[in-house]
């Protein structure tokens, strides 16, 4: 094979084939073993592996390797170390041993923790996460790892990740196995579908909201915008063409398996996804994915926005979270089944998803709670705050007649089969997809969409699997010594359907009516982060974690105390930001140009007797603007000094009741005084030229 594909894939990881081409047999099939059970390693292989990862890291350039992990900031983070470990008589001596390879120290105290760790012991370490290929970037060896306190907890996203996979493991062997369906493994697959902006570089340097922010904190709307829908699935331009073919090709080299990248609905906006893979793996490939899109894009002199929200009056953008499971050998579990007895086990585990999403809606909404989603979610655009589910006419069919105890009125009667289990085989979903709700299933697998672009997918899915752990766990308490399974898992199905029903529906969900009616569900409508945060620590979800051993009630509370810290920090930045924008450029900006207005006007007068009518009403105007434009500058100004500096949830509050309108205000007089001002004398690159430059 020689495509560029088959020769770039995989080509800076340390996977499968090169650890069976470099490792003795017997070290080969330990780490395998633990790989796919969990089983620890022992030293003797740790070394082995160590020393085959050196030679080939060596081999390929590499001159340092860091433990590569995901703190609670978002980011990932890493600490490199040199390969060299002295000399003798002038020869260097490269060295990776099997304990370096498996855990690390590291000076954990600029990392948030939320209280998780005592300030006198500020080391947290790194664990070796072996399911996770090592890699190299940039000359380094990378190896992902777990990061926790010296005391075990978890201070990153991994970690709650990988357990929650272990508890979802469990729990859906054992319910299978009731089906007569014995499996090694069950795996939670992923496939995330990454939004993003590209815009010129040039100019975002010039734009301090988005230097400082990730969005911009002004900016009048052009006369164009996305009302036209031309930019979606249109054709890539060359720039950005080229842009996507390194990135691809750079990606692929780390073993990404991007698959397809097109235009998105908002000019600039654009859309890569993977093929879906182990969701620990999926979870990492995105890191990295974002990391490369920043970039690739800064080569191709552009700069890569992957904030949710980076132009008012634009779509933002998002991250759809593609979720499914698989077993071992590879049989997707949501999957319609062909049979009675498939389709009584994909029932089941559809109605334990019903059940979860309904009963843990707040967990689904906090798990993409950030300052930049509250943009999105609930705010006219891609799906709303309140939670609920789509599954199709089809399927939606098929369950209320499960729960209404009639026979199913399918488009297809030759298809239904209503055998022992009185469970109808149905088609492939068929009906178009509603793209307003937050969480669909989509003919296999679950379509989470309200993630954001910047967030990791580890939360939502971490939340996703630990829910469907254990409702499936309740399911095999009342399954497990039915007399009759057939009979109890009917009686099931049905009361599951009929008890959670609340949590379906199919319409549309950026209308009035649904918020209206989802009220009247009783479902939640957590509008802001700092709505939705406090739930966290609700008992039922503190009970769920540790029935799950996912988090413990210590891990809840620091990430409930980090997250609150998150939004107040980042919506403190952008009242600043936006403060300093205005006292020392817009405002100077407008002074300019009323100055100008003002020598044309005197200028003109002194040699004839003429109107000045745009002059003077521009001077008029403006000066207007600007003096109401400072005064809301000011009350910004004395709200933020009013601010106590502490991230609780009253300062969150406040952030979001106090500032936040303050911000809105200010902007939209920025905004008037933009349409304005001479485009020379404006102190900022124009949305048009942002959005359209490219
Ligand atoms: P869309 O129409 O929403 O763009 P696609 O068919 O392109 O849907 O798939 C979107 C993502 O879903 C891709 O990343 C794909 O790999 C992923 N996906 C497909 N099947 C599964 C699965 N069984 N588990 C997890 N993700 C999946
Ligand atoms: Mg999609």
């Amino acid at each position: 094979m020689s495509d560029i594909i088959s020769e770039t894939f995989g080509s800076a990881v340390f996977n499968d084939r090169v650890m069976r081409e470099r490792l003795p047999v017997d070290a080969y099939e330990a780490l395998k073993k633990t790989v796919e059970t969990g089983t620890p390693l022992d030293a003797g292989v740790a070394n082995k592996v160590a020393g085959a990862m050196r030679d080939w890291a060596l081999e390929q350039g590499a001159t340092h390797f860091t433990h590569w992990f995901q703190p609670l900031t978002g980011i990932t983070a890493e600490k490199h170390d040199s390969f060299l470990n002295g000399s003798v008589n002038g020869e260097p001596i490269m060295e990776f041993k099997g304990k370096e390879l498996i855990k690390g120290e590291t000076d954990g105290s600029s990392f948030p923790s939320g209280g998780l760790r005592a300030t006198f012991e500020a080391r947290g370490y790194t664990a070796w996460d072996p399911t996770s290929y090592a890699f190299i970037k940039e000359n380094t060896l990378c190896i992902p790892t777990a990061f926790c306190s010296y005391g075990g907890d978890a201070l990153d996203t991994k970690t709650p990740l990988l357990r929650s996979m272990e508890a979802l493991n469990r729990s859906a062997v054992r319910i299978l196995k009731l089906f007569g369906h014995d499996t090694k493994r069950v795996i939670s697959t992923c496939g995330p579908e990454q939004e993003y902006f590209l815009i010129d570089r040039d100019m975002y340097a010039r734009r301090k909201d988005l230097i400082y922010t990730g969005r911009t904190l002004y900016g009048a709307k052009p006369p164009k915008g996305q009302e036209l829908d031309d930019h979606y699935y249109g054709m890539i331009k060359l720039k950005v063409k080229a842009f996507m073919r390194d990135l691809d090709e750079e990606l692929w080299k780390l073993g990404v398996t991007v698959k397809t990248e097109h235009n998105e609905v908002a000019p600039a906006q654009h859309e890569l996804a993977p093929i879906y893979s182990t969701a620990n793996i999926a979870s990492d490939h995105n890191q990295l994915t974002m990391e490369l899109l920043r970039k690739v894009a800064h080569r191709h002199g552009f700069k890569c926005l992957l904030h949710e929200k980076p132009f008012e009056g634009i779509n933002g953008s998002g991250k759809h979270d593609n979720w499914s499971l698989s077993t071992a050998e590879g049989a997707n579990l949501f999957e319609p089944g062909k049979t009675p007895r498939e389709n009584a086990q994909f029932l089941l585990l559809l109605v334990a998803v019903i059940k979860g999403v309904n009963e843990y809606q707040d967990l689904l909404r906090i798990s993409v709670a950030s300052a930049g989603n509250d943009h999105r979610l609930g705010a006219n655009e891609a799906p709303p705050a309140i939670i609920s589910m789509f599954l199709g006419d089809e399927l939606t069919a098929i369950i209320d007649s499960i729960a209404e105890g009639s026979e199913y009125e399918g488009v297809k009667r030759s298809d239904i089969e209503i055998g022992v289990d009185v469970l109808p085989h149905f088609p492939r979903d068929t009906t178009d997809r509603n793209r307003t709700s937050p969480f669909a299933f989509t003919g296999n697998k679950f379509e989470f969409r309200s993630p954001g672009s910047s967030q990791s997918i580890a939360i939502p899915t971490t939340m996703l699997n630990t829910i469907l752990a254990d409702e499936l766990d309740g399911f095999y308490e009342e399954l497990k010594d039915a007399e009759n399974f057939n009979e109890a898992l009917e009686e099931l199905i049905r009361r599951t359907i009929n008890e959670n029903r609340r949590i379906l529906f199919n319409g549309d969900g950026y209308s009035p009516e649904w918020i209206e009616e989802a009220g009247r569900r009783g479902l939640h409508n957590l509008r802001t982060t700092p709505d939705a945060l406090p739930h966290l620590l609700d008992e039922k979800n503190v009970e769920l974690f540790r029935r799950q051993g996912v988090f413990s009630r210590a891990e809840l509370e620091s990430r409930y105390h980090i997250y609150l810290e998150n939004y107040c920090k980042i919506i403190r930045i952008e009242a600043l930001t936006m403060i300093e924008m205005a006292k020392k450029d817009i405002l100077p900006a407008v002074s300019t140009y009323v100055r100008k207005m003002s020598e044309v006007v005197s200028c003109a007068r002194s040699i004839a007797d003429v109107e000045c009518g745009f002059e003077v009403d521009m001077i008029k105007r403006l000066t207007s603007l600007s003096t109401d434009m400072y005064k809301k500058m000011q009350t910004l100004e004395e709200r933020c000094a009013e601010c106590t500096g502490a991230s609780d949830q009253a300062e969150a509050n406040r952030f979001k009741d106090i500032i936040i309108p303050a911000m809105e205000s200010l902007r939209a007089v920025a905004d008037e005084i933009e349409t304005l001002v001479g485009e020379k004398y404006w102190p900022y690159p124009t949305y048009g030229r942002m959005l359209f430059a490219v």
